[in-house]
This record gives C-alpha cells, structure tokens and sequence, in this order.
C-alpha cells in the first residue's frame, strides 16, 4: 500500500514536469485585460450613456446596459475621435461619448456595425453623450 502510494506521488509529479507550458499558470495579466469589458449604461428615452447603473437622472427611467466604445466627440462638427483632446477639423475641445450600434426594433446593441443579432434588423450607428 505504501510503495503505490509513492508511485502515485512519482507519476503526479512526473507529469507535472512534463506538462505543456499551456497547461501552467497563465502569465499575469495586464492590468486592462484585468478590468474586463466596459460596462456602459444608456437611458433609452434620452439617449445618454453612463458609467454607472441605476435611473437616469434627466427622465428617472431605468438605465438599460449597452455594449458600446467610449470615443471622443466634436459637439460643432460631430468628429469622433478615439483619443481625447481637440477636434482634428475645428480644435473644439472633444467631449467623451459612447458609440454603439443599436437596433429600432429590439433595442440590441452592439460595438460594432452590421445586423442585430436576435432580429437581423440593421442596426443604427449612434453616439450617445455621456451624462453629467
Ligand atoms: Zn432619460
Ligand atoms: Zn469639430
Ligand atoms: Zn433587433
């Protein structure tokens, strides 16, 4: 009994050693993969984006979340940019925003452009301000 418990312990940490280096402890992270995916918030009446869940502050209905980018945008000219700053055309300073791509029918969102996916509608390219 005790000579196969040692052999047992042998093979385990046999194995060990000879496992893939993909089969080890992931390498760390970098601290933004960390954070996961940005959790963006939006009123569906007013159009506004948020970072923070709850009622909207300007109609007091329920923030619903939505999958979107935050970006950077031109009030004057309607520039978007993905970096903060001033507009590239105008030099008006860029308030922060999100961008999204929802669907009339469903109110699906997505981050990227194309056809929603629950009811194949095309889906609208909107930038939502973000709330004060
Ligand atoms: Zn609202
Ligand atoms: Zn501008
Ligand atoms: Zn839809």
């Amino acid at each position: 009994m005790r000579s196969l418990r040692l052999i047992v312990v042998i093979l385990s940490l046999f194995m060990v050693a000879m496992a893939p280096a993909g089969m080890r402890l992931d390498p760390p992270k970098s601290p933004t993969l960390r954070l996961g995916p940005n959790l963006i918030y939006a009123c569906p009446k007013c159009e506004m984006a948020s970072t923070k869940s709850g009622k909207c502050p300007g109609c007091k209905a329920d923030l619903i979340e939505i999958h979107g980018t935050f970006v950077y945008t031109c009030a004057k000219c309607k520039t978007t940019a993905d970096k903060a700053g001033n507009c590239p055309k105008c030099g008006k300073f860029m308030a922060k925003a999100v961008q999204t791509y929802t669907c009339a029918k469903c109110h699906t969102s997505a981050t990227k452009a194309g056809k929603c996916p629950k009811c194949g509608k095309f889906m609208a390219k909107k930038v939502l301000p973000m709330m004060k």
